[in-house]
């Protein structure tokens, strides 16, 4: 059987497809099946050379462009994209496996919004003007230079989208690394922004494993990195950008709370801790895997998400009807099963799933633990699959304590009728993304980033534009100067 993935080259480099199979081959794996649906080769030092030198050569005049010249490429990328929402639906979801029922309404979408708001942003993006007496003096927003964008393998044209938007509409040059897993979706982002008028060498995209983007981030020519991925990357990444005092952005992961209220919206409160563990099977930095419910809540809570979790429909995720699907890899699936095990053998006590699904592919079931302790394995480490840990409390207090009591900081909810509480609660939580009767929403519009290990910066909403360029503080003088001798 032929797929419609095969890139026609592993790299995107000066605006053009670009091969070098000197490299590492990588093999990519349709979830579903198991299947080989591509190849690409790995960045040589070569191609990682030409990468740079063509970044750097095109930086320059992009940011001279004025900012509207450069926003009206963005917004025509983001047209593009949600004209062909279709196929880069269909190629995202041979990428991760995650269903065609999210894809088509939460990858190429979100993309084109980043896009279509930078692009729209970047007109307005100015310094200030400060008077001083007669003096004055102003500052200019300035592009930072070659950014790099390094993607984890769960949202690959999201995140693409998310670093490549920003920093263009900052007059940046961009070279991104997708996740080895998933290497397919940025290319295609990458060929419509060039459609769109993108100046050749401002939107580059290179494959391969850690090796190849850590020679980007220890490259003194550029100057910051954006990286998605998991807290002992980013550590490392993070290190190696300070060698050189590189700006950084670091998405990590989450071990997230989710506390429901005793008050709280029965359904709308399931509905929260579904969407909060169970979309993209679990595969979610900001997911909210320890789920705090209220002692008197407890097995009702229990009994309706067992009840809801019933249809969920598993299966192909091509089928527009499939709403779960398979975890990335063989590899992903096997850590999230010991994980599993973990519990069992801990003493949690298993409500349902836990076993893998009976068919090809790289499918387990949506899982659900209750009488987790804060102590247990499940309750402290980023699974980044379909388990959720399900612990009960007694007050507010306790539960914010024991809430906050992670080295992670990503996002944290809460479902409650009480608004006082509600917005008591929130203003306690130490995390960057906040949900108040709701769970896992990120518009573009919204700051989204984490606190504690969960990261440092922020993508997305005005906020970004702050990581992707840097003030230059200009004084000028109207009088004479003065010095003492
Ligand atoms: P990962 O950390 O294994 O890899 C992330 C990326 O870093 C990959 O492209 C990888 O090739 C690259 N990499 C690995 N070592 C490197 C090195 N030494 N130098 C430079 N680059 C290196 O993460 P993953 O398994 O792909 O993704 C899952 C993790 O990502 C989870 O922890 C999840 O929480 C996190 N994540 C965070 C966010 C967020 O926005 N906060 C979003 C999605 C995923």
């Amino acid at each position: 059987m032929s797929y419609p993935t095969q890139p026609t080259a592993s790299h995107f480099i000066n605006g053009a497809y670009v091969e070098d199979t000197g490299g590492t081959p990588i093999e990519v794996m349709y979830p579903a099946t198991g299947a080989v649906i591509a190849s690409v080769h790995a960045a040589t030092p070569a191609i990682v050379e030409q990468a740079i030198t063509s970044a750097r050569a095109a930086q320059g005049a992009w940011s001279a462009l004025s900012g509207t010249d450069r926003g009206r490429i963005l917004r025509r990328a983001a047209d593009m994209m949600r004209e062909r929402n279709h196929d880069l639906s269909v190629l995202e979801t041979y990428d991760t496996g995650k269903p065609y029922q999210e894809t088509s309404v939460a990858d190429a979408t979100s993309g084109a919004d980043a896009l279509e708001y930078f692009g729209g942003l970047a007109a307005t993006l100015t310094g200030e003007h400060i008077q001083l007496g007669e003096d004055w003096a102003y500052t200019r927003r300035e592009a930072l230079g070659l950014c790099v964008g390094i993607g984890a393998w769960n949202y690959p044209t999201q995140i693409t989208c998310w670093k490549g938007a920003p920093a263009l509409a900052c007059g940046n040059a961009m070279i991104f690394k997708p996740s080895e897993t998933t290497p397919l979706c940025a290319l295609k982002v990458a060929e419509i922004l060039h459609e769109a008028g993108l100046p050749a060498g401002l939107y580059n995209v290179i494959q391969g494993m850690g090796e190849v983007g850590g020679a980007l981030v220890c490259d003194p020519r550029v100057d910051k990195v954006s990286l998605t991925g998991s807290v002992p990357t980013g550590r490392k990444v993070y290190a190696a950008a300070a060698a050189e005092i590189k700006h950084v952005t670091m998405e990590l992961g989450g071990k997230s709370p989710l506390l429901i209220f005793d008050d709280a919206d029965l359904d709308n409160a399931v509905s929260g801790a579904i969407l909060g563990n169970f979309y993209s099977s679990g595969q979610v930095c900001s997911n909210g895997t320890r789920v705090f419910v209220q002692k008197g809540i407890k097995e009702a809570f229990l009994a309706r998400l067992t009840e809801r979790l019933g249809q969920a429909v598993i299966g192909d995720p091509l089928d527009p009807a499939t709403s779960f699907g398979p975890m990335v890899s063989q590899r992903q699936m096997e850590i999230v099963h010991s994980y599993i095990a973990k519990g069992v053998e801990e003493g949690a006590r298993l409500v349902t799933g836990g076993a893998r699904v009976e068919r090809e592919g790289f499918f387990l079931q949506p899982t659900v633990f209750a009488d987790v302790s804060d102590d247990m394995t499940i309750a402290r480490e980023e699974i980044f699959g379909p388990v959720m840990a399900v612990l009960d409390f007694d007050t507010e207090e306790e539960a914010l304590a024991r809430a906050n009591a992670t080295e992670f900081g990503l996002s944290a909810g809460v479902f409650t009728c009480d608004l006082a509480r509600a917005h008591r609660v929130v203003a306690g939580f130490e995390a960057g993304t906040c949900f108040i009767n709701s769970y896992n929403d990120a518009p573009v519009e919204v700051p989204f980033g984490g606190s504690k290990l969960s990261g440092v910066g922020r993508e997305n909403a005005k906020a970004a534009i702050e990581h992707y360029s840097q003030l230059k503080s200009v004084y000028v003088r109207m009088g004479n100067m003065e010095a003492p001798y």
